[in-house]
């Protein structure tokens, strides 16, 4: 390669959206970011109006096209909030409500119906998912069912459906382009994982015209180029993942066995499984982890719903830290808490329990516990939860060799070591922490040609810090032990 090229990476996530413009070393060149409100129209209702969002990443591209102040882009890759659903009008480009949330959970009573009627077991096998109004196909069919004339016009085909990813797509194009990638397809419930096509069976089940469907593409493939007259330029757009997929592509996590483990609000764990779709038995999710020229690689997905977001509530409803970093400090001072145990089950446990009804608890206090111990033993739950899903994933047959963490909870030095000792595992920490963003970055390379192939991709991969499991066997069994006892007190119902 000759004059050096660049690469823009569009994240767009739950709470803001953001832009990273790298060369072609992976090195940032220039970023912005910008937070946004959600909207919480009835208890369990999450929603996003569509324009703040589109808003938002044009703000953040506009500001980071002028940050970087360079002309050769060669790509750009998007990655996005996964699940969050839009409909908006084919001619006008207007969303015919605002964007549902994957936490909004309005379509469970739906979900238990079409449970009650036995649907889950082949929709499982189809889609490697869970019969749960997490996924979109409920969420499309509430907005067909209560926008006016909804259903009507997607029959017209004058409607058009996408996650995240494809709607800023279409609006990046200037309405050319209606697609999507194949992971974010595969979070759907739409989505035949197996023959990699919509399901007309599940189409039928979830009543879903397909006249509303995206063309579903590869991860790194032609999704055509930005409009002249919305960034001013026309880049190609080449990469398109989910997050949590494009976190384990900016983890170079391309081999089968590769682990990534994500820390930021929640904790999102997957495991590339290869060409093999495996089946949980532990309640852990199939998912596409990417397509690339045609080939699907499988991932195994856990997902921990507290993790940084329980340092928060240190900090801002317990009061006992002033900011997250501290929680370091205090730590490395109390050193490992043996007998509390924080049980962060503020909304139900995820992977591999699923009790919604679960709720938090601090179990195990004596008169010499105190605000130390319930930090530290804080950061050791999420070191527990995380071996909860690492077990399960064993138990499964992908028993990680390395975990390869990010996120910002991943700047916590103490919290990994507990965390590789927790699991047994080795622990690495990457340079750039910021996968997911980097992963679509990665993915506009691949597909605009800056790099030739994933073995091109893993060679810019660089390691910060590798944390080797120390902990004798018998303490870490009994601390396992602990945190499982507690978890057994949390539970709403007796497994
Ligand atoms: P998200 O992308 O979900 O917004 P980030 O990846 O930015 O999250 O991570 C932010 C989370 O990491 C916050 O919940 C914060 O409490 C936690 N966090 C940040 N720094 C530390 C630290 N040094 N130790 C522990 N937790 C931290």
């Amino acid at each position: 390669m000759s004059a050096s090229q660049y690469l823009m990476a569009i994240d767009q996530g739950t709470s803001s959206s953001r832009v990273v413009v790298f060369d072609q070393n992976a090195a940032v060149v220039a970023s912005a970011q910008q937070e946004f409100p959600q909207e919480f129209p009835q208890p369990g209702w999450v929603e996003h109006d569509p324009e703040v969002i589109w808003n938002s990443v044009l703000e953040v591209t506009r500001k980071s096209l002028a940050a970087a102040d360079v002309k050769n882009y060669a790509g750009l890759g998007i990655t996005n909030q996964r699940e969050t659903t839009l409909i908006w009008d084919r001619k006008s480009g207007e969303c015919v409500h605002h964007a549902i949330v994957w936490q909004d959970r309005r379509t469970a009573d739906y979900c238990q119906k079409l449970k009650d009627k036995g649907a889950e077991e082949s929709v499982t096998q189809k889609t490697g998912l869970r019969l749960d109004p997490y996924f979109s196909a409920t969420k499309i069919a509430w907005i067909l069912e209560n926008v006016a004339n909804a259903r009507q016009r997607a029959e017209n085909g004058q409607l058009a459906f996408g996650t995240i990813d494809c709607f800023l797509l279409w609006r990046l194009t200037g309405g050319r382009v209606h697609a999507t990638d194949a992971s974010n397809a595969s979070r759907t419930l739409l989505f035949n994982i197996h023959t990699q096509e919509w399901d007309r069976e599940l189409l039928e089940l979830f009543d879903v015209p397909e006249s509303l469907l995206p063309e579903v593409k590869d991860c790194a493939d032609d999704f055509g180029v930005t409009d002249q007259s919305v960034l001013g330029a026309q880049i190609p757009i080449c990469g398109i993942a989910g997050d949590q997929q494009a976190a384990l592509i900016g983890q170079a996590g391309f081999q089968t066995g590769a682990t990534k483990s994500t820390y930021g609000t929640g904790c999102f764990v997957i495991a590339n499984t290869g060409q093999d779709a495996v089946r949980s038995k532990h309640n852990l999710l199939t998912t596409v982890a990417y397509r690339l020229d045609g080939k699907t690689t499988f991932g195994i997905e856990g997902s921990i719903f507290v993790a940084g977001s329980a340092i928060q509530w240190l900090r801002d409803q317990l009061r006992i830290i002033e900011s997250a970093p501290d929680t370091q400090a205090i730590a490395e001072a109390t050193g490992i808490v043996e007998h509390v145990h924080v049980v962060p089950a503020f909304a139900g446990l995820g992977a591999p329990y699923w009790d919604p009804k679960a709720r938090g608890a601090i179990l195990g206090l004596s008169r010499d516990s105190g605000i130390n111990e319930i930090v530290t033993a804080t950061l050791q739950a999420v070191a527990y939860q995380t071996k909860d899903l690492v077990n399960a994933m064993s138990d499964d047959g992908m028993h990680p060799s390395v975990i390869r963490v990010d996120g910002g909870m991943v700047a916590n030095d103490w919290f990994l070591q507990f965390l590789a000792d927790m699991v047994n595992v080795t622990v690495e920490r990457p340079v750039n922490v910021e996968s997911t963003v980097l992963g679509a970055a990665f993915l506009a390379g691949l597909g605009s040609g800056v790099f030739a192939s994933t073995d091109a991709i893993a060679d810019l991969w660089a390691s910060d810090r590798v944390f080797e499991p120390q902990m004798p066997d018998d303490q870490r069994n009994a601390l396992y032990r602990g945190w499982q006892d507690a978890v057994a007190r949390v539970r709403s119902s007796v497994p």
